[in-house]
């Protein structure tokens, strides 16, 4: 039975890929011990499929040890397996070994930035932000602005929940040190114009930081072609362990940052009156890492690869559309955002009906979506909207899902 997803133009009949789909969704031991659940709460984290909880299983059922500087056989080992699954993921998204940075995910990431990157600029410089940010990607810098003075500027989101490019190019000045910005928002599924912003940030010669966190999992990410200095992403949206996730960083970036966290692993000598910095990537991961996790997410990405990763991508926005399609005559419900470019997410309301009560309808029906304000407060306040239901589609999610979702929210409708 065939397992990779097809490439279809948009509005093809998709249940060639709604059979992969179905094939693929028996490698997830979740839907054998829950078979009716409807998982639609794919943004916030995704299911893991056999292959990786095996490759972490192995890791403590075989090679169990701590990495680095391990003279036993079982200790290098683990170094080799954890070594490999950086090499693994370097290559899955088309970067150095030495530019990639174990961290606990995209939230962590974005940290490490802000108080390294972020340490190095002076009162006055400026930061470009946009109004549908994550909590993970405004906070850290707020809290840069309140420690160095940096000041925030904020790209407007249009109604259609799409960044406003041309206000975008006005807010870009010579303070500006940084944009940083998500390539897909994770209440509104706007797929953001990356190629556009990173070439009006780089042609100001301004760095550009990149929250992958929504878009790791369906879309294939090539640093070189992304032409960003920073990506983040988190290890649990994209069918792999959580407490580990990525940042990239151009060598040229890395090196020229002072460390993050002091510890072990990140020195290469430390006297009584100081420290020497290790190499790049280790200059980053002080202490322990995540290593059963980095060979899991090894395992993630080895299995997002071999369905065919765009072709998933455009599945979830067509089971979007479905949903959108079927949702769009329920009255009272309002959609949040109507971008041109959608990945597999959807947030809407239901008039007078809490977001809350609404999910706790589906929830009944077998039927998980979130509900709240997706960490993302100013995004939600653009759109007038104190919290708001999401369902949002991953590899294993078949047409009829979308449409026991639909069923349900009309009958919410009526109910509440
Ligand atoms: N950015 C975006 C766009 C996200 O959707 C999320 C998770 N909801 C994060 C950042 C934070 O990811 P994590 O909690 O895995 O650090």
């Amino acid at each position: 039975m065939k397992t990779t997803f097809s490439a279809l133009a948009e509005g093809a009949d998709i249940s060639i890929n709604a059979a992969v789909a179905r094939e693929l969704k028996k490698e997830y031991p979740i839907f054998r011990t829950l078979p009716n659940l409807v998982y639609l709460d794919n943004a916030a984290t995704t299911q893991k499929p056999l292959s990786v909880l095996d490759a972490e299983r192995d890791f403590y059922m075989q090679s169990c040890a701590n990495v680095h500087r391990a003279i036993h056989t079982i200790g290098e080992e683990a170094t080799a397996r954890y070594e490999k699954a950086r090499s693994s993921m370097a290559r899955f998204i088309g970067a150095a070994p030495k530019e990639l940075i174990f961290t606990r995910g995209t939230t962590e990431s974005i940290n490490l930035v802000a108080r390294t990157f972020g340490e190095t600029l002076r009162e006055g410089d400026e930061i470009i932000l946009s109004v549908m940010e994550h909590h993970a990607n405004m906070v850290p810098w707020q809290q840069l602005a309140e420690r160095r003075g940096v000041v925030l500027k904020f790209i407007p989101v249009t109604d259609l929940g799409e960044l406003d490019l041309a206000e975008y190019e006005k807010l870009v000045s010579p303070r500006t040190r940084l944009v940083a910005v998500t390539m897909v928002s994770n209440v509104l599924g706007t797929i953001n114009p990356i190629d556009r912003i990173v070439a009006t940030a780089r042609s100001a010669g301004v760095p550009v930081l990149l929250d992958a966190a929504q878009a790791a999992p369906s879309m294939p990410l090539d640093v070189k072609a992304l032409g960003a200095d920073f990506v983040a992403f988190s290890g649990h949206k994209m069918y792999g362990p959580f407490g580990i996730g990525i940042l990239w960083g151009s060598e040229t970036m890395l090196d020229r940052m002072p460390p993050f966290l002091g510890g072990g692993d990140m020195i290469s000598e430390v006297r009584l009156e100081g420290f020497s910095v290790n190499e790049l990537p280790y200059k980053f991961e002080a202490g322990t890492p995540p290593i059963a996790q980095a060979i899991g997410l090894e395992a993630a990405a080895e299995w997002l690869s071999s369905v065919g990763l765009e072709a998933l991508g455009e599945y979830e926005s067509a089971l979007a559309r479905r949903f959108l399609d079927a949702i769009k005559d329920i009255p009272g419900l309002r959609v949040m955002g109507s971008a041109r470019q959608r990945a597999g997410i959807v947030a809407f309301t239901l008039e007078n009906a809490h977001a809350h009560d609404v999910a706790a309808y589906l929830d009944r029906r077998g039927i998980a979506v979130r509900a709240g304000h997706h960490c993302a407060h100013p995004l939600a306040r653009r759109f007038g909207v104190v919290s708001s239901a999401r369902a949002s589609f991953g590899a294993y999610n078949l047409p009829e899902d979308a449409d026991a979702a639909a069923r349900a929210l009309a009958d919410a409708q009526e109910a509440l």
